[in-house]
């Protein structure tokens, strides 16, 4: 992975984490963000799926 840079403050970006519920189970969204101006860069979305046992990966989608 390694630092991804703001391209506005050239700053490190902070990885953040967005999870919200979908019928099947849940959505979570990474993303990078800029502590200084709000940019935001998504990264991955990944679909979980609910099983018994917890959650099951179904798909993960790389943004960038
Ligand atoms: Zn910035």
């Amino acid at each position: 992975m390694g630092n991804i840079l703001c391209p506005k403050c050239k700053i490190p970006m902070v990885l953040n984490i967005e999870t919200s519920p979908t019928a099947e189970g849940l959505r979570v969204n990474y993303f990078y963000r800029c502590k200084n101006c709000g940019y935001k860069l998504e990264d991955a979305i990944m679909l979980l799926k609910k099983t018994e046992g917890g959650y099951e990966a179904k798909m993960v989608e790389y943004v960038s």
